[in-house]
């Protein structure tokens, strides 16, 4: 049975709990949940383990289709006692955050309580169930101090987190890496068998949006080269584990490399000033229409990074010209 079936499909801001819709990037991934309806199966992960130190349990959030869930990362023993650590309580569905409190109440009862919720980034399906999970058991909340900003009022982030840091959870040392490109705060955390919680920096399904009001194409790619001798293998929040973590952000950075080459192809072949969104239709022809808006904001943030390389101008009126 398909999740859709099993559930109303509330939009953004519509039932309780949903949160307001609160940035460019959440609206458009409402247009296009309401463009593009169903799922991929198979691209979830069980719930269960994903490395010797982490656990997953995918819950239901509003993120972008394909995608419909959101893997709520949990670090620490799966047996015996300990500490653990919640990377990403990602829901605001009421029902989906009573499922994670009712498996967190028996992880606390076995001896492992809940010592910090920690939050790779500030998007709603990232963060839907940080508040409610942080009230109800207490524990603090631990993000980058861009994200932080971003969630005023909404969720209290207690602990900043930077690069570099190392935070322990028990016996289980976890490395952070500030990454930026798809957020300004975005973080990423990896744990001692070498695999890391990469939140959205890489998809184990769907796209990752680069939006220029929220993220940066030039830091995304600085990033992705970061990560790549750092990690050996990626768990996302979207989709199953990668295997091959270097092999996958080449990918990535190859992948924005060729569309970087059609944005300045389709610039070039305007001939002069041209609207960011008349280039859609040539330069991301392998995408279907309804996703266009999407691709849009991903395309502005190919000319933003143009133009910083001294290969666009952008006109007084907002158009884009090619510099030769
Ligand atoms: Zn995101």
């Amino acid at each position: 049975m398909s999740e859709s079936g099993k559930h109303p499909k509330p939009g953004p801001g519509t039932g309780p709990g949903t949160g307001p819709v609160t940035g460019t990037v959440e609206a458009i991934y409402d247009a296009v949940r309401r463009a593009i309806s169903g799922e991929v199966p198979g691209m979830t992960p069980a719930r269960g383990q994903v490395a010797p130190e982490v656990r997953v349990f995918p819950v239901r959030s509003p993120t972008l289709p394909p995608a419909t869930h959101t893997g709520c990362y949990v670090v620490g023993p799966s047996e015996g006692e300990g500490p653990l650590l919640v990377v990403d309580p990602a829901s605001p569905y009421p029902e989906e955050q009573a499922a994670l409190d009712a498996w967190l109440d028996a992880e606390i009862a076995a001896g492992r309580p809940l010592v910090g919720i920690a939050l790779t980034h500030h998007h709603g399906d990232h963060v839907g169930g940080a508040a409610h999970l942080a009230a109800r058991l207490g524990a603090p909340v631990w993000a980058h101090a861009a994200t932080a900003a971003r969630l005023t009022g909404r969720v209290q982030v207690d602990r900043m987190l930077g690069d570099g840091e190392v935070v322990e959870v028990g016996a289980v040392r976890i490395d952070v890496m500030f990454t930026p490109g798809h957020a300004d705060g975005h973080l990423c955390f990896r744990v001692p068998s070498g695999a890391a919680i990469v939140g959205d920096m890489v998809a184990g399904v769907g796209t990752i949006l680069i939006d220029p009001d929220e993220g940066d194409m030039i830091a995304y790619l600085a990033s992705l080269a970061r990560l790549g001798p750092w990690a050996s293998r990626l768990l996302p929040a979207h989709g199953l584990p990668i295997e091959d973590g270097p092999g996958k952000l080449r990918e990535y950075i190859a992948h924005r490399g060729m569309r970087e080459a059609r944005v300045a192809a389709a610039l070039d072949d305007a001939g002069g000033a041209v609207a960011a969104r008349a280039l859609v239709a040539v330069a991301y022809a392998d995408t279907p229409p309804p996703l266009w808006p999407l691709a849009e904001r991903s395309l502005l943030a190919h000319l933003v990074k143009l133009e910083r390389d001294g290969r666009a101008v952008r006109t007084d009126d907002g158009r884009w010209i090619a510099r030769t």
